[in-house]
């Protein structure tokens, strides 16, 4: 007998067990058994040939149809190539051997079918497969696996060169042979309640189904397992959360918050308003609160961030407010400031009376600046501090810290929100989370699913629309000068334009993106720019996280993107795209440029400038993507567009249409019509509802790809389930969780579960510790 946990050499034996450890990273019988087949063939059923692609590691059922035997030219040995078909195309196997192969040409007799796997290429305008491994149906050496080929369903499960399909099925048949599982993380009753089988028969359900229903029943219950654990972990973070106390900041009838509500010169919408209520009650238990506030870009969260924070400085608290980058945490410091007025100004000539004060705390300070920064904070005389990562550091004391507001979540991790927290002292701090990556209602369960959520999903009225639009610069290159044309137009009327590009460029050499941007890569993994160096912080150079080879069902995975990628000319940069349209296009225009690897100082000053109108058009790069608000620009230029990310698009335009005019967004892109980048583009240009653009997002890329490197362990996590389709299972999933967490926090009367909760934490550690 053996269990999920023992290791896979006593029970496939040492050969195999090695294999399996080093092609596919699989040691446990339970690593093994979750090692899923990729799709199931139906016995006899021969595979569509002309589906196949160069690059794909694949498995296909065909039958020979001739084979020959040839002399080579030019060394000693053979050439066998044998012709397989599926009827209608066909697919040349070839084998290169010293000597004769008559063995072979034995086995592959006209008329056989069996399995056959390995790289597809083209040779001489030819698919064909060098030396594939094979596994002949009915006859030779399979007739000893004749059960197992009188299923109608063959597994095919994800292969790898060195590991063939079915060799990885006669290792799952051993242990599921052995298998032997003692005792189900699902509970009964649920299982009951659900109609879900038990763990042990879902494995073999799965594996080797009796047909498509049985394959069907195993999948619903194994993503039963994933959806749960997950589930059970993070009710387990709510209630310890909820467990701590923290100080009641109720509302003051007559505090700088009830002065704030009578300056302000806008009505807030519906929306800010029940947020705000909600968020004010909150504040007043004695429990942290832990919201995630979610709106698009302009929606206004800033405000009612500013909101919050004053009712907790009317407590006599502070708070701290954490952004991911220098220049965001600067603009949140001008326009808090800038709101505030005078109520931030405490000492100062013309405060008000009962004023606060705000301090910006950043990595870039001098050090007279940043010791009154500190001193604020730790004396209390500050309010409001504002900062970057800096915030996190050690030395950084508060007097009372009663909220921390996190702008932009996806960029931090839960251990940085707890090291905030943690400066809090005997108490917790409410937490307020603001993103503007609006995501589908299970995803947030599941992402964000320590955290409640309020979403704001109106704009102010009063802000124009903003128009988009694809400009196919490889089709039509009289749009592009179009688009130049139109910039010049906008700039005489004197607006602000920004031309985006993917890449800082400069003396950063092609081919290599570390540390290329300091905000584009974050959230954006990928996009098959596979060593291009499009993309920045350590996603650079694997290409299987972008769309290339999004789950396309190829057997091994990841070749096709390197196809792709090395047929790509680098993304466009910054630095010479900017010296380029100074010299043509834009020459007398005002150009500066943008990026992250400007100092923070010149940063700071080129944003001035550009938000004063002393500089036309910023060339930038996705440095802008968060927050950035200059009202007086009203055009927007992605170059490439296809190389960024939909919801990343969405927020890049977000950046105009913010004043009184409206706002123009152009997606210049060489992508071909009707293929997938320019339909992704064309979805952008079709709506403004970042909602549905997060699905289509969220749809064409895995999660961890569009939600960023925070929530990595997830994905790795979920095989089966998908946030999107299992829509219902994960919010009866999440019931259930609370339900048996809330009788039984330390799940003392569920080991199984236990254990399953304390390996998937594990993991998700581990993959932390990884990435950082
Ligand atoms: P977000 O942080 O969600 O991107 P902001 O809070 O920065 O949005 O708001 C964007 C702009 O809209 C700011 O200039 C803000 O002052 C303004 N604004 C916020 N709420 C309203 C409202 N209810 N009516 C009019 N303007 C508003
Ligand atoms: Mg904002």
């Amino acid at each position: 007998m053996a269990s999920l946990q023992d290791t896979l050499g006593p029970v496939v034996g040492a050969k195999a067990a090695k294999r399996l450890a080093a092609a596919l990273d699989l040691r446990t019988v339970g690593e093994l058994l979750r090692h899923y087949p990729r799709r199931y063939e139906n016995r006899g059923e021969l595979t569509d040939l002309a589906s196949l692609r160069d690059g794909e590691n694949v498995t296909v059922q065909a039958e020979v149809a001739s084979v020959s035997v040839r002399r080579m030219r030019n060394r000693p040995g053979t050439v066998l190539e044998a012709v397989v078909t599926d009827g209608r195309g066909r697919l040349a196997l070839t084998f290169f051997a010293r000597g004769r192969q008559d063995w072979r040409e034995k086995l592959l007799q006209p008329g056989v079918r069996g399995l056959f796997a390995g790289q597809v290429s083209t040779f001489q305008g030819k698919r064909q497969l060098s030396h594939p491994e094979y596994e002949l149906l009915g006859t030779g050496a399979a007739v000893v696996r004749a059960a197992e080929y009188a299923a109608e369903l063959i597994p095919v499960y994800p292969a790898a060169k060195e590991l063939t399909s079915w060799q990885i099925a006669d290792s799952v048949r051993m242990a599921l042979d052995l298998l032997d599982v003692a005792d189900d993380p699902l509970p009964r009753a649920i299982r009951d309640r659900y109609k879900l089988c038990g763990l042990a028969d879902a494995l073999r359900g799965i594996h080797r189904p009796a047909d498509r229903r049985d394959a069907e029943r195993a999948r619903e219950r194994l993503k039963w397992d994933e959806a749960f654990v997950l589930q059970v972990i993070l009710a387990q973070r709510r209630r310890a959360a909820i467990a701590f106390s923290a100080t009641p900041r109720p509302r003051r009838p007559a505090g700088l918050l009830a002065e704030f509500d009578g300056r302000l010169p806008f009505e807030l919408t519906v929306g800010q308003q029940l947020a705000g209520a909600t968020i004010a009650d909150e504040l007043a238990f004695d429990h942290p609160m832990h919201r995630l506030l979610q709106g698009e870009v302009g929606s206004g969260k800033t405000v009612i961030a500013v909101r919050a924070m004053l009712q907790v400085v009317d407590g006599g608290g502070q708070a701290a407010l954490l952004a991911p980058t220098e220049v965001l945490a600067q603009q949140h410091y001008r326009s808090i400031g800038a709101l505030l007025g005078p109520l931030a100004q405490a000492g100062q000539l013309g405060g008000a009376e009962r004023a606060t004060r705000l301090a910006l705390l950043t990595g870039s300070l001098g050090a007279a600046a940043r010791r009154e920064a500190l001193l604020d904070a730790a004396s209390g005389s500050a309010g409001i501090v504002i900062g970057t990562h800096a915030l996190l550091e050690e030395n950084v004391q508060f007097a009372d810290l009663g909220l921390v507001v996190i702008d932009e979540q996806h960029r931090f991790g839960v251990e940085q929100r707890d090291a905030l927290r943690e400066k809090a002292g005997d108490g917790r701090p409410h937490v307020l989370v603001m993103t503007a990556t609006p995501i589908p209602r299970t995803v947030a369960m599941t992402v964000f699913g320590d955290l409640e959520v309020s979403t704001l999903t109106e704009l102010p009225a009063g802000r124009e629309a903003i128009s988009t639009h694809v400009v196919p610069a490889a089709e039509r290159p009289r749009y592009l000068e179009r688009t130049w044309e139109r910039v010049t137009e906008e700039v005489r009327k004197n607006r602000q334009i920004y031309v985006v590009c993917p890449r800082i460029g400069g003396d950063a050499p092609a081919g290599n993106g570390r540390g290329d941007e300091d905000a584009a890569g974050g959230s954006q993994a990928g996009y098959g720019t596979a060593g291009d160096g499009a993309s920045g912080d350590g996603s650079d150079g694997d290409g299987s996280d972008g769309y290339g080879t999004a789950g396309d069902g190829s057997d091994g995975g990841r070749s096709s993107g390197a196809v792709d990628g090395e047929a790509r000319r680098p993304p466009l940069a910054v630095i010479e795209l900017a010296a380029e349209l100074g010299r043509g296009p834009l020459a007398g225009v005002r150009l500066a440029v943008m990026h992250g690897r400007l100092p923070p100082e010149e940063k700071d000053r080129v944003m001035l400038a550009f938000a004063a109108g002393t500089v036309d058009v910023l060339v930038t790069t996705t440095v802008v993507e968060v927050g950035v608000d200059v009202p007086n620009a009203t055009t927007m230029v992605i170059m490439d567009a296809d190389r960024f990310g939909v919801s990343q698009l969405h927020q890049l335009r977000g950046r105009v249409g913010r004043g009184s005019h409206e706002g123009l967004c152009l997606l210049v892109t060489e992508a071909e019509a009707g293929g997938q980048a320019r339909q992704r583009l064309d979805a952008v240009a079709a709506t403004l509802d970042g909602f549905k653009l997060s699905r289509l997002d969220l749809e064409q890329r895995r999660e961890g790809d569009v939600l960023g490197s925070a929530q990595a362990g997830r994905k790795s996590s979920l095989k089966l389930l998908t946030l999107l389709a299992d829509e219902d299972l994960i919010g009866h999933a999440r019931r259930a969780a609370t339900e048996l967490v809330d009788a039984d926090p330390a799940l003392a009367g569920y080991p199984a579960l236990a254990a399953a909760v304390a390996a998937l934490l594990d993991q998700e550690r581990a993959e932390f510790l990884e990435k950082a």
